[in-house]
């Protein structure tokens, strides 16, 4: 296994929802272990504290733009990065939006933002980026799922869904491309501490804009970067990363009658 420092050092590494929680925190870590950085959201002002904050020279970090939903802007932005670095190497797919709103409330038109940004922006950000690493022969997909990508969790039906659409995709991807030499980790954190309930869609498509007591006593997002890029580094395919919330995925494997029966019962949404 590669040392976590090593595998990262001077590797172009794309990172979405870079702007706030988990991004921010996988790009101040890698930048710590030498990686040069392609920062992408919508909100350019956040990117830019962010490149700040992570000081590296001018020429190491690169500010990118981009809506996960404008499936138009995606080659171009590939181009970009081509241009500035000549490679990708690592893509973290983390860009994400939540949902806090029960299935027969939610407007057909928040499921769709949902798949939209959660699922299609990620798949049609894979594939403009894909011709580029299979002309290198190597390049690393790593994509931010949740447990709830792994288990059906009350008020997040369409958020589950998506989340749940990833893994088909992108174990998929991999049987395909992995012997051509790209690899996908698949990262399902719990609970961690970052404002993602503020833009959580509720039952019409208003934000949530409250913070929730989950996230709040959830890991802190530097501790979920540093295990997430240990991962990496390790090449695992699957990873799970947060507090006891996890182990909802391992009484889904091998006791999933329990886990329904637990789900249904919960007076709250959430997990534990
Ligand atoms: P944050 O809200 O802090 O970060 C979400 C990021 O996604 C922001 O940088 C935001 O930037 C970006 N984003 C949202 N919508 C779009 C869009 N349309 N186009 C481009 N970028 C977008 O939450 P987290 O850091 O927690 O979320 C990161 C990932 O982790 C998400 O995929 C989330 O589902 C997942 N996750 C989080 C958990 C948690 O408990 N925090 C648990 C499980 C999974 P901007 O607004 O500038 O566009």
């Amino acid at each position: 296994m590669a040392l976590p420092g090593a595998a990262f050092h001077q590797k172009i590494v794309w990172i979405t929802g870079a702007s706030s929680g988990i991004g921010e925190a996988l790009a101040r870590e890698l930048a710590r272990q030498g990686a040069r950085l392609v920062l992408s959201a919508r909100r350019e002002t956040e990117l830019q504290r962010v490149a700040d904050l992570v000081a590296l020279p001018k020429t190491d970090v690169l500010v990118l733009p981009l809506d996960m939903t404008d499936e138009t802007s995606f080659s171009p932005a590939v181009d970009r990065v081509i241009a500035r670095f000549g490679r990708v190497d690592y893509v973290f797919q983390n860009a994400g939006i939540s949902q806090r709103s029960p299935a027969a409330d939610t407007t057909m038109a928040v499921y769709r933002h949902l798949m939209e940004v959660d699922f299609f922006g990620v798949v049609g950000l894979t594939k403009a980026i894909l011709p580029a690493m299979l002309k290198q022969g190597n390049g690393h997909f790593v994509v931010t799922s949740s447990v709830a990508g792994k288990i059906g969790v009350k008020q997040r039906s369409g958020y589950c869904a998506s989340k749940h659409a990833l893994h088909g995709f992108f174990d998929a991807l991999r049987a395909e491309v992995s012997a051509l030499g790209l690899r996908v980790t698949m990262v399902c954190p719990g609970y961690i501490n970052t404002p993602l309930p503020f833009s959580a869609l509720s039952a019409d498509g208003q934000p949530h804009n409250q913070m929730d007591k989950q996230q709040a006593n959830g890991m802190p997002a530097d501790d979920c970067a540093r295990r997430i890029l240990r991962a990496v580094a390790g090449n695992k395919r699957e990873f799970y990363v947060g507090g006891r919330e996890v182990l909802a995925i391992y009484l889904a494997r091998f006791w999933p009658a329990r886990l329904f029966d637990l789900m249904a019962k919960r007076k709250g949404d959430g997990v534990m």
